[in-house]
């Protein structure tokens, strides 16, 4: 019978000084050593023989990874080893960025979020990670490090598949960019797992919404799903519904249904396929009300 609680298989701690030297020792053993942060999803994985790295290259002491910026012009920038607590606890960031807020105070429980990041979290790729909707919704980007130089890369093109990310041997996310929200923006982060403390999302959805005069609604709105396909869905076709035609409470319900449509959940241990739908359906409908009854009250 396999053991239920297995010890950590052996693996070797390798700490050093520069992100030059971690990035090639990365690219010299591809396959064989994994970058960590918080270690929050790493150990889990390693626990279940999910992840079975030799080595382990901790990036938390880097310089530089660890700065949490806000200038109204650049955005938000969020070096990699930033806790959720220090981005939850960032008067910037509430300012700003509350879905994010709203999100990251889903992900486990207060000691977790201690050690947890919001790169770790986006560099798991688990498309329940409840940070990467309302990250992708602010048009973030990931600032990459590696043996090459430098690139950054929109969230959209990052994820490409569970656990699967636009990453080559040895590069390394040393932060994530969120620009300023437009003018006026309202949005909520809805969120359903089987209890209200400490559970991954059976579905989520992400909506951000502003004024904009170019629309023919005047409004512009993204809209994003999470734990309900291999990655977090934008649903492009409900976005362009509502900027595209005069604003009627019907619609709100027709850019549901198409969220609906546009999801493929699985059939796992949290839910079936078939709740998750619904799931969509509900808190799409419920979101986008809230958040216009937001927009109409400012
Ligand atoms: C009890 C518990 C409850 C949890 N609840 C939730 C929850 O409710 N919602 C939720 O979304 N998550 C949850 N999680 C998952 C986890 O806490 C988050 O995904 C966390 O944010 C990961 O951050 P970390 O710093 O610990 O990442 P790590 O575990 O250090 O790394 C995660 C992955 O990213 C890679 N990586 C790390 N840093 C980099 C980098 N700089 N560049 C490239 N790749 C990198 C690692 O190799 C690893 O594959 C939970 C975990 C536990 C143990």
């Amino acid at each position: 019978m396999n053991n239920p609680l297995p010890r950590l298989p052996e693996f070797e701690y390798i700490r050093l000084e520069t992100i030059e030297k971690a990035a090639q020792f990365l690219k010299d053993h591809p396959g064989e050593a994994a970058p960590y942060l918080g270690g929050t999803d790493l150990f889990v994985g390693l626990r279940d023989r999910r992840k079975q790295p030799k080595y382990l290259v901790d990036l938390k002491h880097l310089e530089g990874l660890n700065s949490l910026t806000f200038d109204p012009a650049k955005g938000l920038t969020i070096g990699a080893r930033v806790t959720l607590n220090q981005l939850i606890d960032h008067r910037d960031v509430q300012k700003n960025y509350p879905i994010l807020c709203q999100a990251a105070k889903q992900v486990g429980g207060y000691q977790l979020r201690n050690r947890a990041t919001l790169c770790g979290n986006i560099c798991n790729a688990s498309p329940c990670g409840d940070t990467i909707g309302p990250s992708m919704v602010y048009q973030g980007s990931v600032n990459i490090f590696g043996p090459d130089g430098t690139r950054s890369l929109p969230l959209e093109d990052f994820f490409l598949g569970p656990g699967k990310v636009a990453l080559v041997d040895g590069e390394i996310v040393h932060s994530i960019t969120l620009p300023l929200p437009p003018e006026g923006s309202q949005g909520m982060y809805l969120c359903h797992g089987r209890n209200k403390l400490s559970d991954l999302a059976i579905a989520a959805v992400s909506v951000l919404a502003y004024p904009d005069l170019t629309s023919a609604s005047g409004f512009r709105f993204r809209i994003a799903l999470s734990a309900v396909a291999p990655t977090v869905v934008i649903v492009e076709e409900a976005q362009v519904l509502l900027s595209e035609n005069p604003i009627e409470p019907s619609h709100f319900e027709k850019a549901a249904h198409i969220a609906r449509q546009s999801c493929k959940p699985i059939d796992d241990i949290r839910s079936s396929a078939e709740y998750r739908r619904e799931l969509v359906y509900t808190l799409t409908s419920r979101a986008l009300n809230q958040v216009w009854d937001s927009l109409q009250s400012v």
